[in-house]
C-alpha cells in the first residue's frame, strides 16, 4: 500500500519536472508543482476530486466508510481499498503530513476569484479539512496518545465490508480476510507510535478490542462457508490476528496504561478553538457559542415549563402547580415529572428494532408526502445493533447516566419498580442503533470528520 502511494507521489514529481522544464521561468520547486497541478487539472472540481480520492486512498478504512472502494493509480493499476488497512507506522503518519501539506500549498495557489460560488464553498470545506488533518497530525498528534483510534479502525475495517453491498459477498469476505491478515502488522505499528494515553482511552480501547476479537472469532467465522477457499484463508490468518489483538490488550493494560499520561482526553484551550473553527467552519468563537447557548437555555427552559404546565395538571391532579418553589427548581420538578410520565410509554426491548424500522418507514413516508426534501429510490439505510467495538460512543452519552439518575431518583422515592423500569430502558438504549452511511463518496463534504470528544 505504501509503495503504491509512493508511486503516486513519484509519478506526480516526474510529470512536475517535465512541465516545469517547459515553463522555464518558475524558480521555486514548490510553485512549480503547484502551477503544474493547477494546470493539470481541467478545472477546480477535477483538482478537488483528485484530492478527495487520493486522501481516501491514503486511509483505506476511511475510504470503506466513505464508500470509495477502488482507487486507480496513475499507471492504470487499480487497488482494492477494502482489502487494505491504514499504515500506522511513523513513516505512514509522516507521509500523511506531507500529503496534506502539499495539497494545502496546491489549493492555496488556486485563484479563488475564478471559482463559482459553489466551487468556492468547496474550496473552503477542503481547506478546513486539510487544516483539521494537519492540526491532528502535527499538533494534537492523537495517534501518539489515543489507542482507541487503532481499535476502532480495525473494527470498522472488518465490519464495513461485511455489511456493505459494493461487491459479491465472496469478494467482500476476501477483502475482510486480507485485512485480518494485516492486523499483526497494524498492532505492531500502533505499539511503536503510541507514547502514552489518558486512562479512559486505555480502558475504552481494551473493552472495544474484545469486540474486535469477537468479530473475527464469531461474526466473521459464521459468514465463511465451510470447506471453501475462504475457510482456508480464514484458518491461515485468523489465529495470529486474534493473538495480536489479545497481546495488544495486554500491552495496553501492562505497558501503555502504566505510563504517566502527558495529557488528558480533553483537547483543551490550546487546540480546541482551532478544531472548533475547522469543524464548524464558522468565525464564531467557542466562547460566543457558549454565551448564546446559555442565554437560549433560559428561554428553552421557560418554554418547556409553559408546555409542561397543562400536562402536569392532567397527569398529577393532586399536585399543586409548585408555585412555591424557586423558578429553577420549579422548572426541574414540573418538567421532570411530565417527562417521567411520558417516558413510561416506551417500546419493550425485544420490539426495539421493529419499532425503529417502522418509525423509519413512517418518517420516510412523511418526508415524501409533505415533499420536504427529495429522496432517491435507493434503500441503503440499515438499522442494526451497534457493534461492540463502537459502543463507547453511546456509553459516553446519556443512556447510563439517565439510568443512574433514574435509579438515584427511585432510591429517593423508594420506588423499586421504577428502578427496574429504568434499568430495562437503559439496556435497550445501550443496544442502540447504528445508521450506515450512504455508500457513495459524491462530494468533498462527505469527507468531513465527525466531531471528536473535546
Ligand atoms: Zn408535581
Amino acid at each position: 500500500m505504501r509503495c503504491c502511494r509512493m508511486f503516486t507521489l513519484l509519478a506526480l514529481l516526474v510529470i512536475g519536472t517535465l512541465a516545469s522544464a517547459q515553463e522555464g521561468k518558475v524558480s521555486d520547486a514548490k510553485s512549480k508543482k503547484q502551477v503544474l497541478r493547477t494546470a493539470q487539472a481541467k478545472d477546480f472540481s477535477e483538482l478537488a476530486d483528485r484530492f478527495m480520492k487520493e486522501s481516501l486512498a491514503l486511509s483505506p478504512v476511511n475510504a470503506s466508510q466513505a464508500g470509495y472502494h477502488k482507487h486507480a493509480l496513475p499507471g492504470g493499476r487499480v487497488i482494492e481499498l477494502d482489502a487494505l488497512l491504514d499504515d500506522y507506522s511513523e513513516h505512514g503518519f509522516e507521509e500523511k503530513r506531507q500529503f496534506y501539506r502539499q495539497w494545502q500549498t496546491t489549493f492555496h495557489g488556486v485563484d479563488r476569484n475564478k471559482l463559482n460560488p459553489e466551487e468556492d464553498a468547496d474550496w473552503q470545506i477542503i481547506d478546513d479539512n486539510i487544516s483539521l488533518s494537519l492540526l491532528d497530525l502535527q499538533r494534537v498528534e492523537k495517534y501518539k496518545h489515543n489507542p482507541t483510534i487503532y481499535v476502532e479502525d480495525i473494527g470498522n475495517a472488518l465490519f464495513l465490508p461485511m455489511t456493505q453491498a459494493y461487491a459479491s459477498k465472496e469478494v467482500r469476505l476476501g477483502h475482510v480476510l486480507a485485512r485480518v491478515g494485516e492486523i499483526p502488522t497494524a498492532v505492531k505499528q500502533a505499539k511503536t507510535v503510541l507514547v502514552d494515553a489518558d486512562p479512559i482511552f486505555v480502558s475504552t480501547a481494551i473493552e472495544e478490542n474484545d469486540g474486535n476479537v469477537d468479530l473475527i472469532e464469531t461474526t466473521l467465522k459464521e459468514e465463511i462457508p465451510a470447506a471453501s477457499p475462504l475457510a482456508e484463508k480464514y484458518a491461515a490468518v485468523a489465529p495470529s490476528a486474534i493473538q495480536a489483538l489479545q497481546d495488544f490488550s495486554q500491552w495496553l493494560k501492562d505497558d501503555l496504561g502504566k505510563r504517566p499520561p502527558s495529557r488528558t482526553w480533553r483537547l483543551g484551550k490550546e487546540f480546541y478553538p482551532d478544531k472548533f473553527r475547522y469543524v464548524l467552519e464558522t468565525p464564531v468563537t467557542p466562547e460566543q457559542i457558549l454565551a448564546d447557548a446559555e442565554r437560549e437555555l433560559k428561554e428553552v427552559r421557560a418554554e418547556m415549563l409553559r408546555l409542561a404546565m397543562p400536562m402536569h395538571k392532567q397527569m398529577y391532579p393532586d399536585h399543586s402547580d409548585h408555585g412555591d418553589l424557586p423558578s429553577h427548581e420549579r422548572e426541574n420538578l414540573v418538567v421532570g415529572e411530565v417527562l417521567e410520565r411520558i417516558s413510561d410509554d416506551h417500546v419493550q426491548p425485544d420490539q426495539l428494532f421493529n419499532q425503529v424500522n417502522s418509525d423509519l418507514a413512517g418518517i420516510t413516508q412523511f418526508i415524501r408526502q409533505k415533499n420536504i426534501v427529495g429522496l432517491s429510490d435507493r434503500h441503503n439505510l440499515k438499522v442494526i445493533p451497534t457493534p461492540v467495538f463502537m459502543r463507547h460512543l453511546l456509553r459516553g452519552g446519556f443512556p447510563q447516566r439517565s439510568a443512574a439518575r433514574a435509579q438515584r431518583r427511585s432510591r429517593i422515592l423508594g420506588d423499586t419498580h421504577r428502578a427496574r423500569h429504568a434499568e430495562g430502558r437503559s439496556r435497550v438504549q445501550a443496544a442502540g442503533v447504528q445508521q450506515l452511511r450512504p455508500e457513495v463518496a459524491e462530494h468533498p463534504r462527505s469527507h468531513a470528520r465527525p466531531l471528536h470528544p473535546v
